[in-house]
């Protein structure tokens, strides 16, 4: 084998989410593999894992086609949050003009059932404004970045769960925040929601299991989900689980050796 041939694979896993958790994980322990973990920084505690990580933003599209070249990636592996499009989308313009191969892992929506009281909404802004305008406890479930929007509905008592603590704005001085990281499970939702009598619960459609267990919680508690569906992302190759993507990898692994003749 020649130095070339020798080379592993470089892999750039834009992370943030359990998916990425638990990539990292297999990525880790396949042979011929060199796999960096990207987060973006948002969180305080990132838990450590088995891969060399680097955190905070490339810079734009500008700065992730610098950052694939400079380290010589060979695949990108975008394995952030649903909703995270603008990474995504950054990903999709970088890997294409840098002719990096991006595969995304995108888990399935969750879909309502019988039961669920589900009022959809195209974005957070739309189902704030959908809330009543009577003043009742509601809890938000929309994340960190999304806080300031809720000053929008200023009459109701918000009962915000995030990873971190934060400072509210001065109009929902009556909210409680609750800092707390996922999985969660649906007993303690249940009991979370009882205890501060929400009425109403505000929501991403993340898909998964780590989050489902408010949606469920609505679900047996009869309460409303203003839930917001989430945008396409177009012009990429996606699988649903991890273990679709490891495949993806190998496989791309092994058309690699058969090239170069191994
Ligand atoms: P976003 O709006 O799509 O991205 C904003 C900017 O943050 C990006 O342009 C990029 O900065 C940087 N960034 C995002 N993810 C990154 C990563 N993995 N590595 C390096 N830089 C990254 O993202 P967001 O919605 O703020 O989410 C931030 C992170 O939290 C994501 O990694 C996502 O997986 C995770 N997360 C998001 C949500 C959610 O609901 N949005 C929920 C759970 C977890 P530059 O342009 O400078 O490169």
């Amino acid at each position: 084998m020649d130095a070339i041939t020798n080379q592993p694979l470089k892999i750039l896993l834009l992370g943030g989410t359990s998916e990425a958790v638990i990539a990292a994980r297999h990525l880790a322990t396949m042979p011929g593999i060199a796999a960096t973990l990207s987060l973006a920084g948002r969180t305080n505690k990132a838990a450590p894992g088995p891969l060399p990580v680097r955190i905070g933003g490339f810079g734009g599209i500008a700065g992730l086609v610098d950052y694939l070249m400079r380290e010589t990636i060979d695949v990108v592996l975008d394995a952030t949050h649903p909703f995270a499009a603008q990474i995504s989308g950054n990903a999709i313009a970088a890997c294409a003009e840098a002719n990096v191969p991006l595969l995304s892992i995108e888990r399935a929506p969750w879909k309502s059932i019988s039961g669920d009281d589900w009022r959809e909404h195209r974005d957070i802004e739309a189902a704030i404004a959908a809330l009543p305008d009577a003043p009742q406890t509601v809890f938000s479930a929309f994340g960190r970045s999304s806080i300031p929007k809720l000053t929008a509905k200023p009459q109701h008592r918000y009962v915000i769960r995030v990873v971190d603590p934060v400072d509210l704005p001065s109009e929902l001085t009556r909210a409680t925040v609750i800092t707390a990281r996922g999985p969660f499970r649906t007993d303690d939702d249940i009991a979370l929601f009882r205890e501060h009598r929400v009425a109403a619960v505000l929501a991403k459609n993340s898909g998964g299991d780590a989050a489902y267990s408010k949606i469920e919680a609505a679900r047996r508690l009869h309460l409303p989900v203003y839930i917001v569906a989430r945008a396409p992302i177009a012009n990429r190759q996606s699988v649903a689980t991890v273990s679709d993507a490891l495949s993806w990898i190998a496989h791309h692994q092994a058309s690699r050796a058969a090239e170069r003749g191994v």
